[in-house]
């Protein structure tokens, strides 16, 4: 089998499952006790949360926030956000390239009486900051803007949306859950309030993520209850995973240099045999500014699940842009955000490497696109 579909999950890396084995066995004990066994899983959270904070460069570990992933993250970031402020304002100003956990949360707002904006990215798939400004109100209360978008790999310049932001005196909430572990960030440098993290996307375990919170920012629960980290998101934690995704993100950003160039160089080396080797090919997404390990292809005239298909048959595993629920492919909103003409949309499939993508693997699967583009397979 062929693993090109690292955007929707990563297989969990060994050492980090060895981490994780002790709290799941003999370490079983509740953070919140006051006896040794106690003890030993607060103390684990403690690094955990010390390992986050060094990952993203934030200032305290006070301000790390365990979640149960991605979602619940983007989730507590808008509605804790928009709840806190209504007295101040109801305009939040997102994109409408974002995850469903983004877009879903700002509909649910929006039918309680908020106003949105979605923001279109340019041709190559990037929301640019003239955007952003243009959108500003007096009555605006958030901004969030994903760092990196997770179907056709696009960067943005969330650097200088940050310091708008924070100029404008509006929160920016960046969902960073393609970049963590795979590009390089400072939530100080970026001027980022609120940024979402999730484990599984870099080699750690499912169903466990982070929010960042900048200290001092005033943000309402989303989940009440025996005020565990620090009242602010109640449920016993879930230590072994909590484990996981401290010892993930600090192995990633740790070898992130060298992995991204490698993985750089197998994404250019595919995007350039494609375009070489297959005429009507056509990539999505910006070939500057983008993931190391996104490759959006669109091959016209035939159909995306037909695309997936033949490449399952041939043992590869891949995806239809967003990864929707039971396997469904529904037009992408990224692609058709961009205004990709409908054939190209139909016919887009992404790649997405990760630590144990080959260049062999990836020859292999070129010539299988081959195969389907010339209609041999
Ligand atoms: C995967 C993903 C999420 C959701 O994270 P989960 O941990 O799976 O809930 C949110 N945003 C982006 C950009 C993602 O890629």
């Amino acid at each position: 089998m062929i693993y090109l579909d690292n955007a929707a999950t990563t297989r969990l890396r060994p050492e980090v499952l060895q981490i994780m084995l002790p709290y799941m066995e003999e370490e079983y004990g509740n953070a919140s006790g006051g006896y040794a066994l106690a003890r030993s899983a607060h103390g684990a959270l403690d690094r955990a949360r010390e390992q986050l904070k060094n990952a993203i460069h934030a200032k305290k570990t006070r301000e790390i926030f365990f979640t149960s992933g991605g979602t619940e993250s983007d989730n507590w970031a808008i509605k804790g956000i928009a709840y806190a402020n209504r007295q101040k304002g109801r305009h939040i100003i997102t994109s409408a390239i974002e995850h469903h956990a983004v877009l879903e949360t700002c509909g649910f707002l929006q039918k309680e009486g908020f106003e949105i904006t979605y923001l279109r990215p340019g041709k190559d798939g990037i929301i640019s900051l003239d955007a952003v400004r243009e959108a500003v109100r007096p009555d605006t209360i958030l901004i969030s803007i994903m760092w990196a978008n997770n179907e056709m790999g696009a960067i943005n310049p969330i650097g200088q949306i940050g310091k708008f932001a924070r100029q404008q005196g509006i929160c920016f909430h960046t969902d960073a859950v393609q970049a963590a572990g795979h590009l390089s960030i400072n939530v100080e440098q970026e001027n980022i309030d609120l940024l979402s993290i999730s484990a599984h996307k870099f080699h750690g375990p499912k169903g466990v993520g982070a929010l960042y919170v900048r200290e001092g920012l005033k943000l309402e629960n989303l989940i009440n209850g025996g005020a565990q980290e620090r009242g602010k998101r109640s449920g016993t934690e879930n230590v072994p995973a909590i484990v996981g995704l401290g010892e993930a993100i600090h192995l990633a950003v740790q070898e992130l240099p060298k992995e991204a160039e490698r993985i750089m160089k197998l994404r250019d080396h595919m995007i350039k045999r494609i375009l070489n080797e297959i005429p009507n090919a056509r990539i999505n997404g910006s070939t500057i500014n983008r993931l190391p390990g996104n490759v959006n292809v669109s091959l016209p005239g035939i159909r995306s699940e037909i695309i997936l298909f033949k490449m399952d048959m041939a043992g590869i595993a891949c995806s239809g842009g967003s990864a929707c629920t039971a396997g469904a492919i529904g037009k992408s909103h990224v692609l058709t955000a961009m205004e990709l003409e409908e054939e190209r949309v139909s016919s887009a499939i992404r790649f997405s490497f990760g630590l144990y993508t080959t260049l062999e693997e990836i020859d292999q699967t070129v010539e299988q696109l081959k195969n389907i583009a010339f209609l041999k397979n």
